[in-house]
């Protein structure tokens, strides 16, 4: 339970932190929360030789909307996240998402960059940015580049960031009128992760047909898994209970899980169909039809 011996360093901007991860490469890892970090180099699953610590650089911790998106810096805390006025009145997804991960004390550490970041499938952030469209912000040392969730998570806790870049920021699309989102999940017991979690974001028209859809799931892949033919299934059609339950069907079709303690795969396939039902439901009163 104790790491391996590193070096501890503290840059206080960006372009500091960038040329530190230039100069040690592989070697080296970002500390954020650690609440992912922590666990692994006590456990030795990770000996970074340099720890570089993002905590003091300023302006990478904000939710506010601009531009059209919800902007969320990468060091925002998921306390943060789950507590927001803004967040809980505009984008219930959110709120759902950062409520059920681990504990309130972890929660106070944990940052949403951190969580993306560490290409965890079992976290609960990428499945909820799946479903919501989002972006995320990368600063290297050829500057910023904005990468579309859809092509970050490449497998099993790798994502597209290089070695030298830093997430600084998350975007989420501002959703129009008549747009709601829920995530929901199943743990064994609280604070753990996921057996299996749904991320729905719905806009509806004023028929109450389907405008925008998004659906994605936790745990249930090696890589975060965009339901996509759930996606098409929904687009343009009438929400009536039917067609959610259709769409919960492929969903549950669509899902990749393995067996193991918590659960043989045709429990958890089950349990997709079970929450994309309920999640698509909650989604569609909260779009207000
Ligand atoms: C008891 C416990 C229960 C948990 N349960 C859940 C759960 O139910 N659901 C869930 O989603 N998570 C859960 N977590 C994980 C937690 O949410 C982590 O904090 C999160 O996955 C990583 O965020 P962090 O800020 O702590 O990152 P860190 O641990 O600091 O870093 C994680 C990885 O990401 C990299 N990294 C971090 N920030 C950046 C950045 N800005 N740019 C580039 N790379 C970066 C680091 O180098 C490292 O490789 C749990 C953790 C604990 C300890």
């Amino acid at each position: 339970m104790i790491p391996a011996s590193f070096e501890y360093l503290r840059p206080n901007t960006i372009p500091e932190a960038i040329a530190m991860l230039q100069q040690h490469g592989d070697a080296a890892k970002i500390l954020s929360g650690g609440q992912s970090l922590i666990p692994m180099m006590k456990l030795r699953l990770a000996r970074p030789v340099i720890l570089i610590d993002i905590n003091r650089i300023s302006g990478l911790s904000h939710i506010k909307e601009e531009g059209g998106y919800l902007k969320i810096g990468g060091l925002t805390r998921e306390a943060e996240l789950e507590t927001s006025p803004l967040v809980r009145s505009k984008y219930p997804i959110l709120a759902d998402t950062s409520h059920v991960i681990a504990d309130p004390q972890v929660r106070n550490l944990a940052t949403v960059g951190g969580n993306l970041a560490h290409g965890d499938p079992a976290n609960d952030h990428p499945a909820t940015m799946l479903a919501l469209g989002a972006q995320v912000v990368a600063n290297g040392p050829k500057g910023e580049r904005v990468i579309p969730i859809e092509n970050f998570f490449l497998s099993l806790f790798t994502t597209a960031l290089k070695a030298d870049e830093i997430l600084t920021e998350i975007r989420v699309p501002i959703p129009p009128t008549q747009s709601g989102g829920a995530y929901l999940k199943l743990e064994r017991k609280v604070g753990d992760f996921a057996t299996a979690a749904v991320a729905v974001q719905m806009t509806v028209d004023e028929q109450g047909a389907c405008r925008k859809i998004g659906i994605a799931l936790t745990n249930v892949g090696a890589t975060p898994v965009k339901s996509k033919k759930a996606e098409d299934f929904l687009r343009g059609k009438k929400l009536d209970d039917a067609a959610l339950a259709q769409a919960a069907q492929l969903a549950a079709d669509e899902a990749e899980p393995s067996a193991d303690l918590r659960g043989p795969v045709e429990y958890k396939k089950g349990l997709v169909k079970e929450l994309a039902k309920r999640a698509l439901l909650l989604a569609r009163e909260r779009a207000g039809k």
